[in-house]
């Protein structure tokens, strides 16, 4: 699954090889993707210039002068350019024709990415973008932010970070990374953690994710973004997939857990409960 640090280095990439390209037509191969009427969404699309990339959480706004394309990836979305003339595969779903003769194509094996339009003037004040919280690269977030979303929340702090109304953009393998070096059990609970605990993950959130952006994500599983650039954060990894593995910090064995279902390792004695 893309996480932030994917998604922006999608966003870095498609910027280099998409600025300022115009968009001569539009095909739709699979219309439930498109959040909105299909003749609609082409007629916006036509004619028009990407002008920029810009991200928000994990979504992509391209940059189409009045209105923003909102690209959510989900699970598998993948954006490939290829010359119009090249074959179709059959998990290509939405093809955007550029006036240069090559063509964006929207790739998505378990079709649940979505795409839909909004306008420049209000799509930070109405959904989806306006139920984002706040991410942990925004300077904004501290200790004090972050202890108050976590007030009423009786859940365990490795469930209450994934929840994308907390914090956004913070995956399974960026809170579990995150909890380590915070020194914390994944499965304490979230509003009962002393006052300098949320500081440090404030902190440690946006080390994490920052070093993951500097490297370009991570690739782990079925995931390399667009283009077959791979991200370098794997190797960073300090808990996240490296059960019975000695913890970096102070040699003890790295367990895994299920925590609300979701796997989730940990070191027993730096993130002793
Ligand atoms: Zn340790």
């Amino acid at each position: 699954v893309p996480e932030l640090p994917e998604v922006e280095t999608v966003k870095r990439t498609l910027n280099t090889l998409l600025k300022d390209k115009v968009i001569t037509d539009v095909t739709i191969r699979y219309a439930p993707m498109i959040a909105e009427d299909i003749n609609h969404f082409k007629a916006m699309l036509k004619g028009h210039t990407i002008h920029e990339i810009k991200r928000t959480g994990k979504y992509l706004l391209f940059d189409l002068g009045e209105h923003y394309l909102l690209s959510h990836l989900r699970m598998e979305g993948k954006y490939f350019i290829k010359p119009t003339n090249a074959p179709f595969d059959k998990h290509e779903h939405v093809i955007f024709y550029l006036e240069d003769g090559e063509t964006l194509r929207y790739h998505d094996v378990r079709k649940f990415g979505t795409m839909t339009l909004r306008d420049k003037a209000t799509y930070k004040s109405v959904p989806p973008l306006s139920l984002l919280a706040k991410e942990p690269i925004d300077p904004t977030v501290d200790g004090t932010y972050i202890k108050h979303k976590l007030n009423n929340t009786q859940r365990y702090i490795k469930t209450a970070l994934l929840d994308q109304h907390i914090l956004s953009g913070l995956g399974n393998i960026y809170v579990d990374e995150t909890l380590h070096c915070a020194s914390i059990h994944p499965m304490r609970r979230g509003d009962m953690l002393k006052k300098n605990d949320y500081e440090i993950i404030a902190q440690c959130a946006r080390k994490v994710l920052e070093k993951a952006i500097e490297l370009g994500g991570s690739s782990i599983r079925s995931y390399t973004d667009s283009l077959g650039v791979s991200g370098r954060f794997q190797n960073e990894l300090n808990v996240h997939l490296q059960k019975d593995q000695s913890c970096k910090t102070c040699g003890t064995i790295i367990e895994k857990i299920k925590v609300n279902g979701r796997g989730t390792y940990y070191c027993p004695t730096c993130q002793n409960r």
